[in-house]
């Protein structure tokens, strides 16, 4: 992986992979973590980017909370310096307990465990610990803490994160090969798949939304989620409810997808409005340069829809 090969020197490269692995794979993370640091290599370049420019480089990644924080910590640490404990590191905007662990055992050789969920799989598999959520963190951290190597606590941590992620994962955990097999619990019980227990289900939140996109010209009309609402600082066409008005018109319908956030499931009809149209915020920008505008994921699905539905609906311009 390409971080590692900054490890031990650099807790701002182990800090940008941390916070892009929240959530995202490997295999997928690479590409954007190389882009990233050849644009953004110190946490000063970092700092004095905009934000704009930040949320475009992590376009792709998705939850974008992670890249605004990122960015905000960074500057933190321009303006004060370092953090040297993982408390002060627990100060920096969006560093939780495992990123502080991770970036404080790795790069800094502070020791302190790192508990991800890789290492919670493994724990409650080899102690058979049937809680789950919180309280399965808790006393992973607990155990992680206790034993985590004082020489190497980095190698430590990560040996047991990639013992999760390699040999004990999820599915099909290769029980054979694993190192820790012959004190493992649930191994020797033959109930391995028992464990990690199953997180009690989530309650959805159904929702009906609806998005005109409007066009003029080769322009197309966005307005900017603002702070506090989802998706906040990116671009995409008006939405609101379905039924509401939203001050532009109600377009042409031309599709209908849906979209996950947190337990939101979102229905979201999408109409295409063909006339100039003004609304406060409503920025028009050329077709041409989309690519580089940082837009949400349902918004801009919303716009390359209505833009297929112009060359198949007659009609529509
Ligand atoms: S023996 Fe199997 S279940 Fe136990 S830690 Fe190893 S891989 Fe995981």
């Amino acid at each position: 992986m390409p971080w590692r090969k900054q490890y031990h020197v650099d807790p701002y490269a182990v800090w940008v992979s941390e916070v892009m692995l929240q959530q995202t794979t490997v295999a997928a993370v690479i590409p954007f973590y190389e882009r990233w640091m050849a644009r953004f290599p110190t946490a000063e370049a970092l700092a004095a980017a905009s934000e704009e420019e930040v949320l475009q480089y992590w376009q792709g990644l998705g939850y974008y909370s992670r890249a605004r924080n990122l960015h905000k910590g960074v500057r933190t640490v321009v303006l004060q310096g370092w953090p040297e404990s993982v408390g002060d590191w627990r100060l920096i905007s969006g560093v939780g307990d495992y990123t502080a662990g991770a970036i404080g055992s790795i790069a800094q050789s502070i020791v302190v465990p790192a508990v991800d969920g890789n290492v919670e799989r493994v724990f409650s598999r080899r102690f058979m610990v049937s809680d789950t959520g919180e309280k399965l963190k808790r006393y992973a951290t607990f155990w992680a803490g206790r034993n985590v190597d004082p020489q190497r606590p980095g190698d430590w941590n990560q040996a047991l994160m990639e013992l999760g992620a390699t040999v004990c994962t999820p599915k099909n955990p290769a029980c054979g090969r694993c190192p820790v097999a012959i004190s493992c619990e649930a191994f020797q019980a033959g109930r391995v798949g028992e464990f990690p227990a199953p997180m009690p289900k989530k309650d959805w939140i159904e929702l009906n939304h609806v998005t005109v996109v409007p066009f003029w010209g080769d322009q197309v009309g966005l307005v900017q989620a603002k702070p506090g609402e989802w998706w906040s600082g990116l671009w995409q066409p008006p939405r609101g409810d379905v039924g509401a008005d939203l001050g532009i018109g109600e377009g042409e319908f031309v599709g209908r997808f849906k979209h996950v956030v947190t337990r939101h499931k979102i229905t979201l009809e999408v109409r295409r409005l063909g006339v100039e149209c003004h609304l406060d915020g409503l920025t028009w920008f050329e077709l041409a340069e989309l690519d580089e505008v940082p837009m949400s994921a349902p918004g801009r699905r919303a716009v390359n829809l209505a833009l297929a539905a112009s060359l198949r609906l007659p009609g529509l311009e």
